[in-house]
């Protein structure tokens, strides 16, 4: 078997040098597990935290532990209930061609939708939009809601759902033509690139977007988005704080300081909720049966990334964290 490892912890911006190809003898499933053969692996912004030796909600990884990640594969030898040879399931098999899983932390597969959407918009990222939305958003319709790296999973969910109950919806994204899908595709009422603008003309164009102030801004991203964002919050405006992409690796690009962060919250009485879907996995069978069928529908669209090969994870993965991907970032294992 094959795996990518974390070769040191990351200075900044991972580098090609921070991961490490490795093989070893085929792992052996013991009583109650299963051995799988990874087809499919989902590569996450979150994976860069866990590159970080610090404490967080989760622990980090040690130098040589396999990377993190979820993936889909077929199941090649099991030993537990309920999985026999050939199942197709996902699970947290790692940066990896072969991962040994609990039966109970793997979920079979049966859909006739692509197994790949067991990843992205029927996963993990588009449970967290889900979730997110409606516990910390609480949408109203005729309100306002901005959201950036609004083609990625996360915020095209978050888009899409905002706009079918009834709301303005306003994507960032880096670059025109991921600015024309955030619009064309995903339905957005208008969208902006970050990438052609700073903060202070970032603000202006929002302003013009949202002619009504903001709603609900949803945080994937921090940075000079947050800081545009921030003085056209409405009062009683909620921020579902889901990630801040822009500080995974360090920089440090805001120019309003804590004080006017913090001043903002409270003048606008703003509702700031950190989100961290790993709280909120007893909802994700409601999840699946209220999304499954708008995605079959076509109700609910996504769009992929598929990068190839195992040892070509890395590479994507980086490009990612740097907006590389359009649609969710996933690597097909040859
Ligand atoms: P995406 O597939 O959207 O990939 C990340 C995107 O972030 C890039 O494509 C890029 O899009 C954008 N980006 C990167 N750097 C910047 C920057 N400096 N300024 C603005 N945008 C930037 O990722 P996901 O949809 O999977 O995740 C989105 C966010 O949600 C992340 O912050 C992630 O960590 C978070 N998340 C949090 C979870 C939780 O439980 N809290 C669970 C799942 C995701 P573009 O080119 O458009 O700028």
């Amino acid at each position: 078997m094959t795996r990518i490892a974390m070769a040191r912890h990351p200075e900044g911006d991972p580098v090609a040098e921070d991961f490490s190809l490795e093989r070893g003898a085929m792992p052996e499933p013991a009583e109650g597990e299963i051995l799988v053969e990874v087809t499919l692996l989902s590569l996450d912004p979150y994976m860069r935290g866990r590159m970080a030796p610090v404490k967080s909600y989760a622990p980090s990884l040690s130098v040589g532990d396999t990377m993190t990640g979820q993936g889909v594969g077929r199941v090649i030898s099991s030993k537990a209930d309920g999985f026999a040879e050939g199942d197709l399931v996902t699970g947290m098999t790692g940066w990896a061609s072969h991962a040994v899983l609990k039966g109970n932390e793997a979920r079979k597969l049966d859909s006739d939708l692509p197994p790949s959407t067991a990843l992205g918009v029927l996963g993990m990222p588009g449970f967290t939009a889900w979730t997110g939305l409606k516990k910390y958003g609480r949408p109203k319709a005729g309100e306002t809601l901005v959201v950036a790296a609004a083609t990625g999973p996360v915020g095209a969910m978050v888009g899409q759902l905002a706009k079918s109950q009834g709301l303005r919806t306003v994507a960032i994204a880096g670059g025109p033509e991921k600015c024309r899908i955030a619009t064309e595709t995903f339905g957005f009422d208008a969208a902006i690139d970050h990438r052609a603008h700073d903060a202070a003309s970032l603000r202006k164009a929002l302003e013009e977007a949202a002619p009504d102030g903001i709603d609900i801004y949803w945080e994937n991203v921090g940075g000079k988005v947050l800081e545009a964002v921030l003085p056209l919050m409405n009062v009683h405006g909620r921020i579902p704080l889901c990630g801040t992409i822009a500080w995974y690796s360090g920089s440090d690009d805001i120019a309003d300081g804590l004080p006017t962060v913090w001043r903002s919250i409270l003048t606008k009485r703003l509702s700031v909720n950190g989100l961290i879907i790993f709280d909120h996995w007893d909802g994700f069978p409601d999840f699946l049966r209220e999304v499954t069928p708008k995605v079959a529908a076509d109700q609910i669209t996504w769009l992929e990334d598929v990068a190839e090969g195992l040892e070509n994870a890395p590479a994507a993965f980086m490009a990612m964290l740097k907006g590389g991907n359009t649609g969710k970032q996933i690597v097909k294992l040859s």
